[in-house]
């Protein structure tokens, strides 16, 4: 019998490929481990012999990826002495920093732009007790905020730029080869910064070169795919844009970060950017939830709205394995959820057996 063991978080469970030493004080809550779970509808729906699964990061502590990244930041940032953290956010990265940051008993500052922001991330944010910056602009003018700032305060960065934000990021790409066996065929992922589609490529890689060290035994990587939501694009237009508009709110970016290294990774994996409008990202959100019971945000359904119009054009073939990252949880953003179900027919009855019984064969 194997002995019994707790999950600790990421950093423990993968320690030996992380920056950290035995006297490291780690900064967890848990996160990783998160389940790669089979669509057993949808492929149906689709009439198409592919096998996908969906990587559900909606259910780490905080509710998205960014917890992967923030785990390793704040604790590099511990470990350094800082004792306070900045980011600029489109929600998520605000709701991990602050709860890192009271884990850890720092402070932490996020600039988000005010009014664009889901109300879940603005909740979490706030409980969190961070100290919030609304500005007037977008995340690109706050994240150019902060680059400037952390030269003239004691603050610590830890958007994506954070090279240890991506090095925690990387160990999602660890966990699905170490379920399937092997990498999947294409990887799918909804892009804005891209420093997750970065993380990715970086995880898949470093076990593919010494696949002898892990459980699977393949040096196979994906073809890595990122989505865009149309209205914020700058990958498929091929610069950087302005003025980004999407619901999808946390990809609602238009001078990713991680530009160089995202091109590269397309180089590299032989892979491809595309984009999506709002209305095939809700259509996909919706079908997710409708069909499999699995409520992801907005902009989340980019990688499967994307996945989908690729098999179906058969740019990725029948045949394929593939794994679309659902980067946060549909609770986050209720407004959008709510709006997109106008049309759902809750009925109001007398709190009687009969009108109860009746309300169910009316609508068997
Ligand atoms: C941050 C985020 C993204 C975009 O990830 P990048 O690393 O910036 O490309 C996508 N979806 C959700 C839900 C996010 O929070």
């Amino acid at each position: 019998m194997a002995a019994h063991t707790r999950y600790t978080g990421l950093i423990e469970h993968y320690r030996d490929r992380l920056p950290v030493s035995d006297s490291t004080r780690l900064i967890s809550l848990g996160e990783g481990n998160t389940p790669l779970i089979q669509l057993h509808n949808i492929p149906k729906l689709i009439g198409k012999d592919v096998t996908i699964y969906v990587k559900f990061e909606g259910l780490n502590p905080t509710g998205s990826f960014k917890d992967r990244g923030m785990t390793m930041a704040v604790t590099k940032a511990v470990e350094a002495g800082s004792q306070a953290i900045i980011c600029a956010s489109t929600g998520n990265t605000s709701a991990a920093a602050a709860a890192y940051a009271v884990r850890a008993g720092i402070k932490a500052f996020v600039l988000i732009p005010e009014g664009k922001i889901a109300l879940g991330k603005l909740a979490q944010t706030l409980m969190y007790g961070a100290q919030i910056i609304q500005i007037n602009g977008n995340f690109d003018a706050g994240m150019s905020l902060v680059k400037q700032v952390a030269d003239h305060a004691p603050v610590t960065i830890v958007n994506s730029i954070n090279p240890y934000r991506l090095e925690g990021q990387k160990t999602a790409a660890f966990e699905i080869v170490d379920e399937l066996g092997t990498a999947p065929d294409y990887h799918c992922l909804p892009v804005g910064n891209a420093g997750n589609i970065t993380a990715y490529w970086k995880g898949y890689s470093e076990y593919a070169t010494d696949s002898a060290t892990h459980k699977a035994v393949t040096n196979k990587r994906p073809v890595m795919c990122g989505y865009q939501a149309a209205g914020a694009a700058p990958f498929v237009v091929g610069k950087m844009v302005d003025n980004p508009e999407t619901i999808a709110t946390a990809i609602r970016i238009g001078h990713p970060q991680s530009w160089d290294l995202a091109w590269k990774v397309q180089d590299e994996s032989k892979g491809w950017f595309d984009s999506q409008t709002d209305e095939q990202i809700l259509v996909a959100q919706k079908m997710l939830s409708q069909h499999e019971g699995i409520f992801c945000e907005p902009a989340s359904a980019a990688s499967l709205s994307g996945a989908l119009q690729d098999i179906a054009s058969g740019k990725i073939p029948e045949g394929s394995t593939i794994v679309c990252t659902l980067t946060g949880n549909g609770i986050k953003d209720p407004d959008i959820a709510i709006a997109q179900c106008k049309d759902a027919h809750p009925v109001t009855i007398d709190a009687s057996l009969d009108a109860v019984k009746r309300a169910i064969l009316d609508n068997m």
